[in-house]
């Protein structure tokens, strides 16, 4: 059980992988900003399995965990749950770290194939979609393969990898998601045998805290485009054709998120709804960050797709209106210029948020 082991994990990026730092550049794939969204992710599932996750950032005003003391350590073949509760931290802490306790894995870069998609690193794509005036600013991601190596306990490490198949399927990596950053695939598919899957079961008596994953609803639009300058009709993206002409020869993705989201928000939800800031986010005069994350296109195999999710509001009537934005798909065929097929999860006509056995079913099927 507490075997400690290396596992090398490739990782291929479908739409550029953003790590940066403060400044705002990024010359590699850095771990701590990939760590930062796996924690985040595996806070959602854990909330969502009734399991309970304390803010590191302390922004929410919630309590960090801090180690119980008097009962530290880990008991003989005790489940990480009644770990949890004998050191007094929250599920999350316990597999990821907090003060007095050491985060129960490593991960390194071990290998890091990955380019800039432009070699500008100051420079950003600036989009400006019909009707705006200040419009959206992309930074340079990292597209290619890396590989991480990661090294723990049998059980930590069971659990890192399946959460990693979950957001193959469902998530991303790294920072900006709402911009459609970080979308990847694992290029080994053998991860079978050398690990054991983890199975997802509730932990508690149904979902905590929000952000939890039955708040959330997860879109893909897949879609086989004719003509190779498909998406210079996307509105906002002739301006900057020649900007993206190579990020479309050369990585074959197409920065979308701006035009879709300018249509949802703009064209659909405040002409619906007034206060779309806190669904879409702003920057002043406080920060809010946009509960819609929409991927950038990017070629899968034989056809185009494009990815999101949204974290659906509490409020019945925003959420209503929300999900039928996005479950639309004249508006995803008139934004990106090509019909296609729209597939969304939970799989209902209306919003309500996941069951059990939904959830349950999604997550058995992230298993390798
Ligand atoms: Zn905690």
């Amino acid at each position: 059980m507490a075997e400690f082991r290396n596992l090398d994990i490739q990782i291929r990026a479908s739409t550029p992988i953003w790590t940066g730092d403060s400044n705002g550049t990024m010359n590699r794939i850095h771990e701590t900003g990939l760590i930062g969204s796996i924690r985040w992710w595996y806070e959602v599932l854990i909330r969502g399995l009734g399991g309970r996750a304390c803010d590191p950032s302390g922004k929410s005003g919630q309590a960090k965990c801090s180690l119980n003391l008097e009962n530290p350590g880990e008991s003989e073949a005790a489940t990480q749950r009644e770990q949890s509760i004998q050191t007094g931290l929250c599920d999350a802490c316990q597999l990821f770290g907090a003060t007095g306790w050491k985060r129960r894995f490593t991960m390194r870069i071990h290998r890091d194939d990955t380019i800039p998609i432009w070699d500008d690193s100051g420079h950003l794509l600036h989009i400006v979609p019909p009707k705006r005036t200040r419009g959206w600013y992309l930074p340079p991601g990292r597209m290619g393969e890396f590989t991480i190596r990661l090294r723990g306990l049998r059980e930590s490490l069971s659990r890192i990898v399946s959460l990693l198949l979950f957001l193959e399927k469902y998530g991303s990596l790294g920072a900006k998601p709402q911009l459609g950053y970080g979308l990847f695939r694992l290029a080994d598919r053998g991860l079978d045998g050398r690990i054991e899957p983890f199975k997802w079961a509730p932990i508690g008596d149904g979902p905590t805290e929000s952000p939890n994953i039955t708040e959330f609803m997860f879109f893909s639009y897949q879609f086989e485009p004719q003509k190779p300058g498909w998406w210079t009709s996307i509105p906002g993206l002739a301006g900057v054709a020649t900007e993206i002409q190579p990020l479309v020869n050369k990585h074959q993705v197409v920065p979308v998120s701006p035009s879709l989201k300018n249509e949802w928000r703009y064209e659909q939800y405040a002409k619906r709804m007034g206060d779309d800031k806190n669904i879409f986010g702003s920057v002043q005069p406080t920060r809010i960050r946009s509960r819609v994350a929409v991927s950038w296109a990017f070629r899968s195999e034989d056809h185009w797709e494009i990815r999101g999710w949204a974290r659906m509001p509490a409020d019945m009537k925003a959420a209503e209106v929300l999900w039928r934005i996005l479950c639309d798909r004249r508006t995803w065929e008139r934004v990106v210029g090509v019909p296609g097929r729209l597939e969304v999860l939970p799989n209902r006509k209306e919003w309500q948020p996941w069951t059990v056995d939904e959830l349950e079913g999604v997550l058995g099927g992230c298993i390798c």
